[in-house]
């Protein structure tokens, strides 16, 4: 029975309408005949050209479009590719999705189906696949830039490089193994494999050794306003919230203990978060959200613990147990009630367990500037010369640690007659950097031995 041809699939690709321009894109083996049934022809490949648009069916025009066509395989998905950029309206848009839907062979895309499709089209790699997601994402511009660079190929081209290295000496082992009876076949083949071993496990390991900034740079920095009740930290949280034109997107927490608002300082994303909610309790569901609230502010890389100044005995004391391996700023709150003001200005502590202490009025504003300030020079330390990192997610890593870890155990093992093992481990080692960027594929090994040696002569 004859396979039948891959759907040929469509979508609108661009925000939803109303719009000034929408983009409906079709990939698949009828994509061309679709663009023709829709607009009378198939223009030149990758020119832009006015058309019209007509239900196949009734004939009457919907719009005049701007079509594309990118014929297989030099197109986003590598399958054959037409674009239509139309009126962004939802009744065009509508008529537009529903004349193609009448096609034979054509049906709505799934959610991500163009880049599934790129990457099985060996168009993407998994990581630049994961790139595209992350560029989509970003909220800032140092997110959008490290999006870039993995979307073009930051981790997945040198895992690549990584990977066929250590095919070639995997082929190295294996020729050793299965040819040795052969006299063009070299005796020693398994010194220059581990030699080659040994320099990506260094410079695999150089990789990893980088203190996740990359990770970092892509969840954003994240601070903790923590402190007793009623000390102000909500107020402090929607002043800090309301003073930063780009907030990127206030939200309230998804438990009514953690409000969380991210906010966009100096180009670096930090989110800030209100753990009012952290105060004991008997009651369970309340004891849940303090374990919650708990658990998201002891993660956080720096709190801001808030103590109402004016108060009697308004002690810089009692912080929250738990915090403690977050670096911890104390906030002297409401020295608008205070007759004595205490000196606005914020120092910088050496020995003290505070870092940084500022006062401030959350109410009136004062003293906000500064914390502020400092604030964004935090950001901008921490994540300092992150832009250089290459891993950005715990799946890079984890498959780096796994290949670097194979490579240890190829190393260890007496060379001696056990090349079968050495083999073994490199073989894990590929796999792995196969399995980051969805590269798998073990023909790629007797690929090499017979390019390299001339066994099959
Ligand atoms: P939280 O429980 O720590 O979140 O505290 P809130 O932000 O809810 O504040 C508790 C009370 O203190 C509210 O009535 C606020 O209006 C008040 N408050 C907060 N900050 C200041 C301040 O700087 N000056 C004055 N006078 N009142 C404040």
């Amino acid at each position: 029975m004859p396979v039948p041809p891959r759907p040929t699939i469509f979508a609108l690709s661009s925000g939803r309408p109303p719009a000034a321009i929408a983009v409906v894109r079709m990939s698949g083996p009828r994509a061309g005949s679709a663009l023709e049934k829709l607009t009378g022809r198939v223009p030149k490949p990758r020119q832009a050209t006015l058309v019209r648009v007509r239900d196949p069916a009734a004939g009457d025009v919907i719009d005049e479009a701007l079509a594309l066509w990118f014929p297989a395989p030099h197109s986003e998905t590598g399958e054959d590719v037409a674009e239509l950029q139309l009126h962004g309206g939802h009744a065009v848009v509508a008529a537009v999705l529903d004349a193609l839907g009448t096609i034979e062979g054509c049906r709505l895309a799934e959610p991500g189906e163009f880049t599934r499709r790129a990457f099985e089209n060996g168009r993407l790699d998994l990581t630049a696949v994961e790139g595209l997601a992350d560029l989509i994402a970003a909220e800032t511009p140092a997110q959008r830039r490290q999006a870039f660079r993995q979307l073009k190929g930051l981790i997945g081209d040198r895992a690549e490089a990584w990977r066929r290295q250590l095919i070639e000496a995997l082929a190295l082992v294996e020729a050793r193994i299965d040819f040795s009876d052969e006299a063009d076949v070299p005796e020693d083949l398994i010194r220059p494999a581990l030699h080659a071993a040994q320099q990506l496990r260094d410079e695999i390991a150089a990789v990893l050794a980088d203190g996740r900034r990359g990770e970092r740079l892509r969840d954003g920095l994240v601070v903790a306003i923590a402190g007793p009740p009623n000390a102000g930290k909500s107020t402090l949280l929607n002043r800090l919230a309301r003073r930063e034109a780009a907030i990127v997107s206030p939200y309230a927490g998804t438990t009514r203990d953690v409000i969380e608002v991210h906010l966009d300082l100096d180009g670096y994303q930090v989110t800030l978060l209100d753990t009012a909610g952290i105060r004991e309790s008997d009651n369970p569901v309340e004891q849940e959200g303090v374990r919650r609230a708990r658990e998201r502010s002891a993660a956080a890389d720096l709190v801001l613990w808030v103590i109402d100044a004016s108060a009697a005995g308004g002690a810089a004391n009692g912080c929250a147990e738990g915090l403690l391996n977050s670096e911890i700023w104390l906030v002297k709150n409401k020295i608008d009630l205070m007759d004595q003001r205490p000196r606005i200005n914020a120092e910088k502590r050496r020995r003290d367990e505070y870092k940084f202490i500022s006062s401030i009025s959350a109410t009136t504003g004062e003293g906000t500037e500064f914390l502020v300030t400092a604030l964004a020079a935090y950001a901008k330390d921490y994540f300092a010369a992150t832009e250089s990192a290459v891993i950005t997610r715990a799946r890079h890593r984890r498959a780096l640690e796994d290949t670097v870890a194979a490579l240890s155990r190829a190393l260890a093992i007496d060379r001696s007659g056990r090349e079968e093992l050495i083999a073994e481990e490199l073989r894990s080692a590929a796999t792995t950097l196969g399995r980051l960027t969805g590269r798998v594929d073990v023909e790629d090994i007797l690929d090499v031995i017979f390019r390299d040696f001339c066994i099959g002569k």
